[in-house]
């Protein structure tokens, strides 16, 4: 069976190594020991100032949202998980879509000035698949609308834009580190910030606003992570670097196995060293990408379609029309990416692929293992 991710995991022994530690010290939670040297070792690794560790990604966005007093209506894009729309709603904002880049996936800012009103406070926009948006264009329109700005950076781990981190852009920065995320701590997430204030009430704000014992400063709720997630997250940035380079040596495999497939690939930011966090694949055609999807699926092959449906289809939101939105995520397809991924395991999936592709318009032709052994021993044989 390949699923389309699998979450890195260290040696075993060494996780227990810190877990005897766990145990000696008894702190279990609670700004740890292990929770303070994930956040400086990370802080090293990406080379910023301050980071915050929170519990989710979901819960970085939750309090980048909470901690700028966002209110209103707050941009977004309509190709995101869910997460980036549905915590703007849990705090209280109004979700406004626009509609993204038909080549880089990731909000238009030629679409955005449009759609700010009086009730706009903020531009929520996501970094899909590592590759930064427009950040210039984005920050630019901020600046004159006097517009706060949070990147959903979830999948960037890695990503350097003009060579910074890019979690250095946007007034506040959140990251998730579930375990489906290239870097991960099982469940976990980090906010980011260059502003000391955001990042002070922020740093309350997930210790449920405590000032002291016996104070609370203003309203906070539980974000905390602990010290068990915080090993796991110490046992992985040891091996970050290989878990980056194997993902680019994979993707590059990808793409050339893939050269006569009809389809495309995000188009890259320029001044970016990227984290290849995913692979998508935009099929030139929906149902050819469904074909493939089903074809992949009887070899036990799993992708998933990220990000379909568009958001702007959520039932609790009122429906929004975003044509490039709509149709980029009805032909999208991220084919399997993780470090234990084998180039045979790719030429096995490239040639499912391009085999449909090949017998796409007879009869339903499903290509089975079959037909790729036969393929494989005809090519031997001459
Ligand atoms: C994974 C993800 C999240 C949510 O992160 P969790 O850690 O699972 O809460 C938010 N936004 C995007 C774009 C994601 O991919």
């Amino acid at each position: 069976m390949i699923p389309v991710t699998k979450p890195f995991l260290p040696k075993v022994q060494e996780y227990e190594s810190y877990v005897s530690s766990i145990w000696e010290r008894q702190w279990l939670t609670n700004n740890g020991p292990l929770v303070n040297e994930l956040e400086l070792k990370l802080k090293n690794y990406l080379g910023l100032s301050h980071l915050l560790y929170v519990s989710s990604g979901t819960m970085a966005l939750q309090l980048a949202i909470n901690a700028l007093e966002l209110m209103g209506e707050v941009i977004t894009t309509p190709f995101s998980f869910v997460a980036t729309s549905s915590s703007l709603v849990w705090e209280g904002c109004k979700p406004v879509y626009v509609d993204i880049d038909v080549e880089t996936f990731n909000i238009d800012p030629r679409k955005i000035e449009a759609a700010i009103t009086p009730q706009t406070s903020a531009i929520l926009a996501t970094h899909v698949y590592g590759n930064p948006c427009d950040i210039d264009a984005i920050q630019e329109i901020a600046d004159r609308y006097d517009l706060k700005v949070i990147y959903d950076a979830a999948h960037c781990f890695g990503t350097k834009y003009k060579n910074k981190s890019v979690f250095e852009y946007g007034d506040i920065s959140t990251v998730s580190f579930h375990a489906t995320k290239l870097f991960h701590t099982i469940e976990g997430g980090a906010v980011f910030t260059r502003s000391p204030e955001l990042l002070k009430k922020m740093a309350s704000m997930r210790n449920f606003g405590y000032h002291g014992p016996e104070e609370f400063s203003e309203l906070g709720i539980n974000g905390k992570n602990c010290e068990f997630h915080a090993a796991m997250g110490l046992c992985n940035l040891k091996q970050v670097d290989e878990i980056l380079d194997k993902r680019r040596l994979l993707s590059f495999y990808y793409w050339r196995a893939l050269a006569t497939l009809k389809a495309s690939y995000p188009k890259l930011n320029t001044d970016l060293d990227y984290n290849y966090a995913y692979f998508p694949v935009l099929f030139d055609d929906e149902q050819l990408m469904l074909k493939c999807m089903k074809a992949l699926e009887n070899e036990k092959i799993y992708c998933r379609r990220y990000f379909y449906p568009s958001l702007s289809a959520l039932p609790f939101l009122n429906p929004a029309h975003m044509p490039v939105c709509e149709s980029v995520s009805r032909r999208m397809l991220c084919l399997p990416l993780y470090h234990t991924l084998t180039s045979s395991d790719l030429d096995l999936i490239t040639r499912v692929i391009l085999r449909v592709q090949q017998y796409e318009n007879s009869n339903d032709f499903i290509p089975s293992m079959f037909a790729i052994e036969t393929d494989r021993k005809l090519n031997a044989a001459f």
